[in-house]
Formats: structure tokens, sequence, C-alpha cells
């Protein structure tokens, strides 16, 4: 049966979840499909970061780092974070970036697979991660003369042999929206003998996460679902504003080991276990605590927990629970108008249909020479004209890869503040950009510096 407009209104007069989006400062006139890049400003954060700035900074100085509980903000929003993402209490600290926070835990997997396992000299991840993460694991790999494997997502399984220390994995991918299976794909390193390091951009706060389950001793780990490490983005699903700091979690039995070989490499004094001893040596603070390095940027913290705090206010109405409900209708009714409204201009699915393996977005691919004069693939002009009109999505140079190139158009979909008649007047542009060929205009076949 086909959807209407009125349709969609009447989903948005039922949605248990459509007061949330009183949380943010929307600007009138958008449709922004873009919170899987970056997140929205809450209604909170401005007032909140002034408060920061003019009286715990500006009127109490120094003493807020006590007086405003600004020494343990890194633990307090982790533990605001962490039923989002299956943690427990004082697993997460929030602080630095993905990349940074990717780049201890996977030198502390690397030093406990040195260590419990010596012999195995390889990271696997996926060919299709995010660039940062490859980077960050090149890196790693040539400091320590390791071999860094990148697979397909089929070939993941069989690439799990008895040389390689880390799987290193975004669950849910940047560019496809396609989701791992984190647990089975967790259990099956553990079963080879390999520690699981996950990334959470895409996911924290736009899907439910199970990082956790008990596996204490080394026969009960093997036989896991527990993840052993994990990193995330701020800025995205979660609100934190562009470059909030990140999180890390890191499994309690990987977190405490008292070894120092055991360490996450970054043994800045934040991570000391008493840092205002101002001893000459480092002795690691207990548990996640030592993930932390130098002195964290508060203004950015704070604006990071008006995002949370949001969060925080969905738990009376159903937590991540419903907004996986309410995520999956919206892309769910995405696909099925984009199909039916715009059929016929060369879009093709990206995303897979399947709830169990979908993040929070939908993909659109466009085949190369679709473009004005057969010049590309004529993606990155349609989302142009579709943000000339107040439609905000992105643009994803495909890679290559080993199939034919293909564009991507990607839209996310924030649940918190995106709605089902959004999505309807989101698909009434496409379909118009299209049908008119609007995009071909030579102003939106201009390439900016940031797509
Ligand atoms: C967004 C994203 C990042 C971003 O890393 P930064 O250090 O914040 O620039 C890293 N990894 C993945 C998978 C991402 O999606």
């Amino acid at each position: 049966m086909t959807t209407t407009h009125q349709d969609c209104r009447t989903l948005d007069a039922q949605d248990p979840l459509a007061p949330l989006r009183d949380h943010f400062s929307l600007p009138a006139g958008v449709i922004y499909l873009d919170g899987n890049s970056l997140g929205v400003l809450p209604k909170a954060t401005a007032a909140r970061v002034a408060d920061v700035v003019t009286r715990e900074w500006g009127a109490d100085l120094i003493q807020s780092w006590n007086t405003a509980s600004w020494f343990d903000l890194p633990q307090r929003l982790g533990n605001q974070l962490a039923p989002l993402i299956g943690a427990g209490p004082n697993e997460v600290v929030c602080t630095d970036s993905t990349s940074i926070n990717l780049y201890k835990v996977l030198s502390a997997a690397l030093n406990i697979a040195r260590e419990d396992s010596p012999g195995r000299r390889r990271i696997v991840s996926e060919r299709s991660n995010f660039p940062t993460d490859l980077y960050i694991a090149e890196g790693l790999c040539k400091e320590r003369g390791l071999e860094l494997v990148l697979v397909e997502p089929q070939d993941i399984a069989t690439a799990l042999t008895s040389d390689v220390a880390v799987l290193m994995l975004t669950h849910v991918n940047y560019r496809t929206g396609a989701m791992h299976d984190m647990a089975a794909t967790t259990a099956a390193a553990h079963a080879a003998g390999i520690l699981c390091v996950w990334d959470l951009a895409h996911s924290a706060g736009a899907v439910p996460v199970d990082l956790h389950a008990a596996g204490a001793d080394f026969e009960e780990w093997r036989a896991s679902k527990s993840a052993d490490f994990a990193v995330g983005c701020g800025y995205k699903y979660l609100n934190g504003g562009p470059g909030a700091p990140a999180f890390v979690w890191v499994h309690p039995r990987h977190a405490s080991r008292p070894d120092l070989n055991f360490m996450q490499p970054l043994s800045g004094w934040w991570g000391h276990a008493t840092p205002f001893a101002f001893t000459p040596d480092y002795q690691p603070a207990p548990g996640i605590t030592r993930y932390l390095c130098g002195t964290q940027p508060i203004i950015s913290l704070s604006a990071l927990q008006c995002g949370l705090d949001v969060f925080t206010a969905a738990e009376a109405l159903g937590g991540m629970a419903a907004l996986r409900t309410k995520s999956l209708a919206l892309t769910d009714l995405f696909i099925q108008l984009v199909e039916e409204r715009c059929a016929g201009h060369g879009l093709g699915l990206a995303t897979p249909r399947e709830h169990a393996r979908r993040g929070s977005q939908v993909c659109w691919t466009r085949d190369e020479g679709a473009g004005v004069h057969g010049q590309g693939s004529g993606a990155y002009a349609i989302v142009q004209a579709l943000i000339a009109r107040g439609v905000i999505g992105d643009f994803r140079r495909d890679d290559g890869g080993n199939g034919p190139h293909k564009d991507i158009l990607r839209f996310g979909f924030t649940p918190l503040y995106i709605g089902f008649e959004d999505v309807w007047n989101a698909v009434e542009h496409l379909r118009q950009v299209l049908d008119t060929a609007e995009w071909q205009r030579p102003e939106f076949n201009q390439r900016h510096a940031v797509t």
C-alpha cells in the first residue's frame, strides 16, 4: 500500500519520541539528514557553554576543578554514555578524538596480544573501514613491524587465522550504513584467540549496542561475545558539537591489568593514579581512567554533556530501544518512498534492507557516467541541489573497490529530531530535483573542499 503525505503526518502525531525534537535548535526550513556526520545543536548547549566560560572559568577560576567538578567530567560523562553502548559503570571515559582513542586501544590490544599470544603479527580490518581507522592501524603496524590485512566483509570469518592479534572493525559502515553482527563476529574472533576493537562512531546513540558480557577468565573470554575495546565519536549521533570529545571503553578484564606492559602508550599525567602527587614515575590509575592522557577540554566536554542529557531524557520515553524502532521506521519509509517516487533515475540502494544489518542511515548509489556530459555519477550535484533546497545529506566518493565504481548519496536519520513528514518532504525534494534535472545546473557541479 502506498504511503501518503497525510500518513506521514499521522505517524508523527502518534510518535512517542516526537517531544525530543524540542531539545534541539533546528534551523527553520532545513531537513537535516546529516546527523551521522555532525549532530544538531541542543538548545541547552549555548547557555551551558556560556555558564562554563563566564561563571565557572571567568569568576571561579581554578577552584572550578573542584567546585564545578571539572576534574572528573570525563568519567561522569562516560557513565552517562555507558547505557547507550551496554557498558558498565566506570568503564567509559569521554576524552580525546576517535582517532587518538583508537591509537590507544589498538596499541593496548597489541601489547596484550604480544604478552599473551606472541607470534600473532596481524591486524585484520575491513577494506572499506573509515580511513582514519586504517591509517592509525597502518601507522602502528609500521612502528611495530606488523601486517595490516584488509578484507571484504564476507571474508572476515576466513581471515581469523592463528597469526592474527586483533580484529578491528567499525560496527556500522560510514559509507553504506551496513551493520556487523557484533556479538557473532566477536565470538568468532575470540574462539580464534583474537582480540576485538570496535569503532562505534556510527552506532553510539543511533543503534543499541551491547558491548558487555562477563568473561573474566581466559576460557570464559574465548567463549564470550563481549568486545574487548571500543571507541566512538561525540559529534555525530551524540550531538556534542564539532570536534566534540570522543569516548573509549575497555573491558575491565583488560583495563586494570597491573603490568605496565599492557598499558596504552599515551601515559600522561591525567591517567596517573595520583596526578597531584607529581611523582617522577608513572603509575596507572585503576581501570578506564588510565586511558586519559592530558588536561581535559572542559568547555567541549560541557557541550557534549548537553548532547548526552537528551539521551537521559529519552530514557523515560523508552530509551535506545524506542529510538531504534523509530530509526528503522524512518529508514524503511525513506527506502519505500524513494523507490516509489524516484524510480527511473539510476538510484540503487546501497544499505541493507534487512533490519539486523542496517544502521541509522540510507545510502544510494548512482552509476559512474550518469552525470552531466557523462562526467562522474551526478551524485555530488544531486546532493548539492538538495542542500540548496534545505535538505542536507552528503556525498561520499566510492573507493573503487573490487566492483564497478559507484558514488554514494548518504542520508542519516537521527530519530531524536527527524520525523516522518521530514522523510516525506525530503523525498519530494529529491523527486523534483531528479524529475526537473535541476541537479544538472552548473552551480551544483562545482566541488567544495568538504563534501
Ligand atoms: C567519524 C569517524 C571517525 C572520526 O575520527 P576523528 O578522530 O573524530 O576525526 C573515526 N572513525 C569512524 C569509523 C568514523 O565514522
